[in-house]
């Protein structure tokens, strides 16, 4: 028996998300139905909504920041049972063959994984061929891309740890942060909070960069130990040289050349938001100090497990605002003014009730 399931989706780029109802697969041998108790809210999903990165294909359920409880499992899922916590992230499956799948690194699969809505279902099982995401009350989830999420993690606030939380603790890792690192974190947001948290509980002296003081006073309690003004031509000036590694979370077009200053030598810039305009970039900065530009895409489900593991041995979640399910809309206008400290969750039990 397929799933009924309860959502909001999106019906076409220029429409306000509305409720809607679809089936899920019924479990199969490895398969976890998850109720869907939390769903966070990223900037992707505002994006595919309205068709902003590529037409999206409707009726639309986003949502990849998937935090809840297990309500059934296959014959084969042994890692699960009825009853566990359980997150989902922005992969629901890939091609397990390519070497990156085979390395663990499954958001870099070759043929591409399958994005948790909008993306072609391998599995079938219904006559839904595009995923459906998260701002709905059940899913169902091969065991692969199923994460536990410890019991000291809040359900709520971990749940954008399952992008949010990954897409910045993956650089952190990948470019080897620890105590003695000197990192800055452009932009306070969503991803820019969490980079924050989990460089200063890796060790780093963290350094963020905005456009204004407003949130001074939470990234100090954050754990920053400097805040910089990027228009403030002195201050930058005084931070040229300074930083390992820079985590960019800025998604609108912006001036990246005097940030790219700011690196030490052999220090790496890392690009975590999507712009759609192309940088201007400069060769002489960068050969200058050996400096690096470089690119990041969420991370693998064994990374993301061990990002969870480490949020609940540090204590560090992320800070969220609860919205109810018919606030959606009225978030992504908060969202596109940055008017979020530091991420909606929305409240998917409430769908059910
Ligand atoms: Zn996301
Ligand atoms: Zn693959």
């Amino acid at each position: 028996m397929p799933i009924a399931t309860r959502a909001f989706a999106a019906t076409a780029a220029d429409k306000p998300l509305t409720p809607y109802s679809f089936e899920r697969r019924d479990p199969g041998p490895d398969d976890v139905l998850i109720d869907i108790k939390y769903c966070g809210v990223c900037h992707s999903d505002l994006h595919a909504a309205r068709s902003e990165t590529g037409r999206s294909t409707y009726p639309l359920v986003p949502g990849h920041e998937i935090a809840g409880v297990v309500k059934a499992v296959g014959s084969n899922v042994t890692r699960f049972k009825v009853g566990d916590r359980v997150g989902v992230g922005c992969m629901v499956d890939s091609c397990r063959e390519c070497a990156s799948c085979q390395e663990g690194v499954e958001q870099y699969c070759v043929p591409g994984f399958t994005g948790t809505y909008g993306g072609k279902d391998r599995k079938g099982g219904t006559d839904q061929t595009i995923t459906q995401g998260g701002y709905s009350d059940h899913i169902t989830v091969d065991q692969h891309f199923v994460l536990s999420i410890p019991d000291s993690l809040p359900l709520d606030a971990a749940a954008p740890l399952l992008c949010a939380g990954i897409t910045t603790y993956s650089p952190l890792k990948e470019w080897g942060v620890g105590p003695g690192s000197r990192v800055a974190v452009i932009g306070l947001g969503g991803l820019g909070h969490m980079a924050v948290k989990l460089a200063t509980a890796m060790g780093a002296e963290v350094t963020v960069l905005s456009t204004s003081d407003r949130k001074k006073a939470d990234a100090e309690r954050m754990g920053a130990q400097h805040f910089l003004i990027n228009s403030d031509k002195d201050a930058m000036k005084a931070a040229a040289e300074k930083f390992d590694l820079i985590i960019n979370t800025v998604s609108a077009t912006h001036e990246i050349a005097s940030h790219i200053q700011l690196l030490a030598r052999d220090g790496t810039m890392i690009m975590l938001g999507l712009t759609t305009e192309g940088l201007p970039v400069f060769a002489l900065p960068l050969l200058w100090r050996r400096r690096r530009i470089a690119g990041s895409l969420i991370g693998g489900i064994r990374e993301t497990q061990e990002m969870l593991d480490f949020c609940a041995r540090h204590g560090i979640a992320c800070d969220i605002e609860t919205i109810a399910p018919d606030q959606i809309n009225e978030a992504y206008e908060r969202m596109e003014k940055s008017d979020v400290r530091y991420r909606f969750v929305i409240d998917m039990a409430s769908l059910a009730a």
